[in-house]
């Protein structure tokens, strides 16, 4: 069973994938950790991120593993942490358009889920990565509650940033997301919206599970 769960930057799907996964026990995938991974190595790397075959080169010899408690380590290194940084958000956008990334990203995708139970959350897992999931979710959420949220995860790792800062962080990431030309960020005609502005995380979890269970 393939359980997507696309949609913006701060719309829970994190927090909502994870809490299906445990209630189903099956296999969580971010694939967002994915993106954000790989713009760490190349940047770490002093690749310039316009230099696409230095980007190309990098991917060749690229090594992601994540274990079942949503590590991710890039070639040996442990970035479970860093990739959530401000500097990694305000340049994963350029990263994950590239069509190569995108290629090596989905191909990874597909042989990790394939055969299994998985949750899979990101921007084009039920357009692009598995168009015949079984269930399709679009999580949504108000501007404001959706900074709010991504504030309250940088204060964890003691970054400061504002709140306005950060409305204007998430639509230009929405505006780059959409708009780019590999497999934007769009709701897949299937997919069942679910607006998670005023829902807690039980609530958006429950509500998943309840029209899997059905
Ligand atoms: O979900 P998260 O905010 O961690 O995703 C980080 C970035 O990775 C997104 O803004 C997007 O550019 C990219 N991404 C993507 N396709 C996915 C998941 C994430 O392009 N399936």
């Amino acid at each position: 069973m393939i359980i997507a769960i696309d949609g913006p930057s701060a719309s829970g799907k994190s927090t909502t994938a994870k809490g299906v996964a445990e209630r189903l026990d099956i296999i969580h995938l971010d694939t967002g950790a994915m993106y954000r991974a790989a713009t760490y190595g190349i940047i770490e790397s002093g690749i310039d991120l316009n230099d696409l075959q230095s980007i190309h080169e990098f991917l060749k010899n690229m090594v992601l593993k994540f274990d079942s408690f949503n590590h991710i380590w890039i070639n040996g290194k442990d970035v479970s942490k860093k990739i959530r940084t401000n500097k990694i958000s305000s340049s994963v956008s350029a990263v994950s358009a590239v069509p190569a990334v995108r290629f090596k990203m989905v191909e990874t995708q597909r042989s990790i889920a394939k055969g299994k139970d998985c949750v899979l959350e990101g921007r084009d897992i039920g357009t692009v990565v598995f168009p015949n999931a079984d269930f399709k979710f679009f999580l949504i959420a108000d501007i404001l509650v959706r900074a709010k949220r991504r504030l309250k995860d940088l204060e964890k790792i003691g970054e400061e940033r504002t709140l306005n800062d950060l409305i204007n962080d998430i639509k230009k990431r929405d505006v780059s997301d959409s708009s780019r030309d590999v497999s934007p960020l769009v709701q897949a005609e299937d997919a069942i919206a679910i607006n998670t502005s005023n829902l807690t995380i039980n609530e958006q979890v429950e509500k998943i599970v309840q029209i899997i269970n059905k």
